[in-house]
């Protein structure tokens, strides 16, 4: 097992996000490459989310709702409000362009998880695609409730389209709780403490886990018991390791320097990814290309 410490930063007017994706030392768990959890934060004093329009390639956003609302807008013509319990998945392929804001009539809190899962190189460069998820899979795991964003579990099945073999499920217990869950044996595994702290453990190892901390399976263990004294909210993602070498810059998944600086041209000269209509503020500039792109395997 590996403790991966999160990175916190602020957004806007003090959304605390903690990036435990991608790590110094642990760049994506399966095809998962990106991991941020955000708040949960009191918004009603303040403009809440405000993400102006900006590019994607390469990838899939999935954005898991906890708590609040986010606005969705991309260059595709969609415009959907996302709620606690459902999902967004936004597929890049070879390029979509995309913001995210709280609406207007908001809940006073908001609490999120946004992860990025990188396409195969066959898939890669697919027609870009949105989906919105107002349901999923939802049941009791040993004394946790349980939503299964992605994959298979317990013979039940997201409905959410991935490109390769992965799993993403979330767990909240309002008191004390138990929870023996079956693991696939070929995959690697992250869990994340979104709010809470439980007890982790695998192979007669226990780790304490707060939010703010992955913590890394590799794969070959078939069974995850968790032990929360009090309320707790984990999300355990999973998936085939990824055997590609990918290069992540600022919101870009390629496989070269020179796809990722042709990405970064066309969106600053406004060329490709098309438009974003009815976001209230300015797209952002992609940042100049480094000479070396050290997010690289
Ligand atoms: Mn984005």
């Amino acid at each position: 097992m590996q403790r991966l410490p999160a990175r916190n930063s602020i957004l806007g007017e003090g959304m605390l996000i903690r990036r435990a994706l991608p790590h110094k030392e642990r760049r994506l768990i399966g095809a998962w490459c990106f991991l941020d959890h955000a708040g949960p934060v009191d918004i009603s004093n303040g403009d809440g989310v405000r993400v102006g329009p900006h590019p994607h390639i390469g990838l899939q956003t999935f954005t898991w709702m906890i708590e609040g609302e986010i606005l969705h807008r991309d260059s595709l013509g969609y415009a959907q409000i996302i709620r606690p319990g459902q999902v967004n998945l936004m597929t890049a392929g070879r390029g979509i362009s995309h913001s995210e804001e709280t609406p207007a009539q908001h809940s006073r809190n908001v609490q999120l998880a946004q992860l990025w899962i990188a396409l195969p190189d066959a898939k890669r460069h697919i027609e870009p695609a949105f989906e919105h998820y107002p349901d999923l899979p939802r049941f009791a795991m040993g004394d946790f409730n349980a939503t299964l964003l992605v994959g298979e579990t317990s013979g039940y099945v997201s409905p959410v389209r991935v490109h390769s073999p992965l799993v993403a499920i979330d767990l909240v217990t309002q008191a004390s709780a138990t929870d023996t869950l079956p693991l696939q044996a070929d995959f690697e595994h992250g869990v994340l403490v979104l709010e809470g702290s439980a007890d982790v453990e695998v192979a007669g190892e226990t780790q304490t886990l707060e939010a703010g901390t992955l913590l890394y399976l590799a794969p070959g263990h078939t069974i995850l018991n968790i032990k929360s004294s009090s309320a707790c909210r984990l999300l355990i993602i999973g998936g085939k390791p990824f055997e590609e070498n990918i290069l992540l810059w600022w919101n870009f998944v390629g496989r070269t320097r020179e796809e990722i600086a042709v990405a970064t041209e066309t969106w600053n000269s406004h060329t490709a990814f098309g438009k974003v209509e009815g976001y209230p503020g300015e797209a952002i500039p992609a940042p100049a290309v480094p000479m070396e792109i050290k997010g690289s395997l």
